[in-house]
C-alpha cells in the first residue's frame, strides 16, 4: 500500500513530528520571551516530562507541543496515517495519556504547567495572547519574598538574617 501522503505532504507532516523540544519552536518561544520581556526562564532542567522551558523561581513549566505527536485538535495538524492506522492510533493515544500524566505529576509537585501548540506559536499574531498566558501563570505562582532563597547567592544572606536575632537576644 502506497503512502497516503504525497511526498511534499509527508515531509510537511514529518517536519512537525519532532515537535516538543524542536529547536525551531524553542527558538521561536525564546524570541517571544524577549519581545515580551519575560525573563527568568531556563532550559534542560531535569524535571519529569522534560519541560521545554522552566521558570524555577515561580515554578512554572512550559511545553511546546508538536501538532502531530501531541494530537493537536485541528484535524489537519494531526492527520492519522492510513497505513498502519491502528498502530498510529494507539501510539498517538499513548502520547496524549503521557502528556496528561506529565501535566498532573508536575502539578502535584507544585508546578504550574502551560502547554502551547506549535501551530499557535507559529503565528506571530498569537504571541501577545501566548505571552499573556505565561505572564498570568508566573504571577499566580509568584514566590513570596521569603521564598527567594532558591537562588544560591541568597543562601548566605539567609544565614546572616538568622544569626542577628540570636545575637540581639543575648544582650
Ligand atoms: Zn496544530
Amino acid at each position: 500500500m502506497p503512502d497516503v501522503f504525497t511526498q511534499e505532504k509527508r515531509s510537511h507532516v514529518m517536519s512537525r513530528i519532532r515537535g516538543s523540544g524542536n529547536r525551531d519552536t524553542e527558538l521561536r518561544l525564546i524570541q517571544l520571551f524577549r519581545e515580551h520581556r519575560i525573563g527568568g526562564w531556563r532550559r534542560n532542567r531535569p524535571l519529569f516530562g522534560k519541560p521545554d522551558f522552566v521558570f524555577p523561581k515561580n515554578r512554572v513549566a512550559v511545553f511546546v507541543d508538536g501538532c502531530f505527536w501531541h494530537g493537536c485538535p485541528k484535524p489537519k495538524h494531526s492527520p492519522m496515517p492510513k497505513n498502519r492506522a491502528e498502530w498510529w492510533a494507539a501510539k498517538l493515544q499513548r502520547n496524549r495519556e503521557r502528556d496528561l500524566l506529565v501535566t498532573r505529576t508536575l502539578r502535584k509537585q507544585g508546578w504550574r504547567v502551560t502547554r502551547i501548540w506549535e501551530c499557535d506559536l507559529a503565528k506571530k499574531a498569537n504571541w501577545p495572547r501566548i505571552a499573556g498566558r505565561i505572564v498570568r501563570a508566573l504571577e499566580r505562582q509568584a514566590p513570596p519574598a521569603s521564598c527567594a532563597d532558591r537562588e544560591p547567592k541568597s543562601k548566605s544572606a539567609k544565614v546572616k538574617v538568622l544569626g542577628q536575632p540570636m545575637a540581639s537576644r543575648r544582650r
